[in-house]
């Protein structure tokens, strides 16, 4: 057997060519009619690089890894090759599907399913969804229909193939999305069995794209694909060409009046605020509501449909502010953001990468804003490590503090604030947790007793409804049931926010002025 290791550490890693040496058109590709049709009727005019150094080489049938994030093209890419293959040759009689493509999270697998069916348009091929949460029966019955393209997260896709509602044997064509969001978020026991329950490597075209081709990744590709091409767009390229970052020193207390005097300045189009908590994502959302703005909150806690609305809405522009923990981060395709603020730096420097890339899409040109308060300036080395530049400092100038209007945030125990609908048309849910970033625990329950609501979920969902029952009549106190699952971490000691502040203070005027003498400001 060949040691995976070595041909990690000696392989060459193309790098996708210059943007001059790519100016070619989606013709020159040799697609076929009706996808070169669809993707006019798309509005794209060039491959985007991931497509222009990847497409060629699924077209000849190769094995593909490609190190894209979300914002590069990279769907397009792998749906466009994975077509072309399928539209070559005829769809089995037995209606089985030929493509399984699979992404860490519903949202994700959600906004794939979306392309799929906007670039198989003009064509016959039909695209099947499998995700938790919703639905089982109806996703059974369109599998059992028959479908050309299946898309799904693993935890569904695998209770389906157990299931005998999805049948593997005749899949050709296999892309896994994010394949290092699969390993963060334990998913990837179930990628391995899905592999296994596919034909073997060489009967078979297979795709993974990741923000970052790391070892666990590479060793995954060359365990299961065959001599796989590597091609990658990197991520300096995403984070310098086209986001304009900022860094602001800030004490915690004084985030929220920032946020609004940095939201008064730049009066953005469409703005996502990360934040590293739930808490503090619920609370925040309802003080921009009470200032002003119309802003609405997603997170894991969130049920399924109601994500699914918010996003409509975000989409839609019925909200131009939306407030997420990094279940957001990933795979939301949602275009024309103009602003991220980073709320909180996040704990993984990798998700710096993933917010602020929500910006700047397809191109554009975006801007990120980052607060950096003493809860969390422990996490800044390793983000301007990771992204091998400081961020550029700007000084909290007291212009910049608007005074929040808000007052005492009334926290409902048991009910997430999410801002959407607005008043009057609020159906605010309780929690639900194990959405899709609660991946790394909800990846990992029980599937089909969690994610099919009439199979009751053994005693914490007995207790659940028994609870909401109580709550919704309002003769009992809802009480928050005790989190299920590995123990929380402890939270941090935060330090005394006023020393904080003169020292972050201190810190903005020590790098500012290497801000403005590396001409940062642009
Ligand atoms: P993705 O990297 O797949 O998340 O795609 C990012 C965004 O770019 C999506 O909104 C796509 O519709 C868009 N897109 C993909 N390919 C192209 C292209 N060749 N030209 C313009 N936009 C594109």
């Amino acid at each position: 057997m060949v040691d995976t290791h070595e041909i990690v550490a000696t392989q060459p890693r193309p790098k996708c060519p210059d943007k001059d040496e790519i100016r070619l058109n989606f013709s020159d590709l040799k697609l076929p009619e009706p996808l070169l049709r669809a993707v006019a009727d798309m509005g794209f005019e060039t491959p985007t690089p991931i497509q222009a150094a990847g497409l060629p080489k699924l077209l000849t049938g190769a094995d593909l890894a490609g190190q894209a994030q979300t914002g590069t093209g990279k769907t397009a890419c792998f749906l466009l090759g994975t077509m072309t293959r399928l539209l070559e040759v005829p769809r089995p009689e037995d209606g089985s599907p030929r493509a399984l493509i699979v992404a860490p999270t519903r949202e994700l697998a959600i906004q794939i399913a979306s392309d799929a069916e906007q670039l198989a348009v003009h064509t016959a091929l039909e695209i099947g969804l499998c995700y938790g949460g919703v639905d089982w029966d109806k996703q059974a019955s369109r599998l059992r229909d028959g479908v050309d393209i299946v898309v799904g997260t693993p935890g569904r896709l695998l209770d389906f193939y157990r299931n005998r509602v999805l049948r593997l044997g005749s899949i050709e064509s296999f892309v896994l999305d994010e394949a290092d969001r699969m390993f963060d978020m334990g998913f990837i026991k179930d990628i391995t069995s899905l592999f296994r329950a596919i034909p073997p490597k060489h009967r078979r075209q297979s795709m993974l794209f990741s923000a970052t081709l790391n070892e666990s990744v590479m060793r995954l590709a060359y365990r299961f694909m065959n001599e796989p091409v590597e091609v990658s767009v990197t991520p300096d390229e995403i984070v310098l060409d086209h986001i304009e970052q900022e860094l602001y020193h800030v004490a915690s207390h004084e985030k929220m009046p920032l946020l609004l005097g940095l939201m008064k300045r730049e009066q953005p189009q469409r703005t996502l605020v990360f934040v590293n908590t739930k808490r503090v994502g619920e609370e925040l959302t309802w003080r921009l509501n009470h200032n002003g703005y119309q802003a609405a909150y997603m997170s894991g806690d969130i049920p399924q449909k109601k994500r699914q609305k918010i996003i409509g809405a975000f989409r839609e522009g019925k909200i131009d502010l939306l407030v997420a923990t990094d279940v957001a981060s990933r795979g939301i395709h949602v275009d024309d953001i103009t602003h991220v603020f980073n709320y909180d730096v996040p704990d993984d420097a990798e998700d710096y990468v993933h917010r602020i890339g929500r910006t700047a899409r397809a191109g554009a040109h975006g801007k990120a804003l980052t607060f950096c308060c003493e809860d969390y300036a422990v996490n800044l080395p390793g983000v301007e490590r990771y992204i091998d530049m400081k961020v550029p400092t700007v000084f909290v100038e007291d212009v910049l503090i608007e005074h929040d209007r808000a007052g005492r945030f009334p926290r409902q125990r048991g009910r997430v604030y999410t801002g959407w609908p607005p008043e009057g048309d609020r159906d605010d849910e309780r929690a639900d947790a194990g959405g899709a970033d609660g991946g790394r625990d909800g990846g990992r329950r029980k599937r089909r007793s969690d994610d099919k609501p009439a199979a009751a979920a053994a005693d914490g969902g007995r207790k659940r409804s028994r609870r909401r029952k109580d709550g919704a009549d309002g003769r009992t106190p809802t009480r928050r049931p005790r989190a299920a699952g590995p123990r929380q971490r402890p939270a941090r000691r935060r330090r005394r926010p006023r020393a904080w502040a003169a020292a972050a203070r201190q810190e903005q005027r020590r790098r500012g002025a290497r801000g403005r003498d590396l001409g940062l400001e642009r």
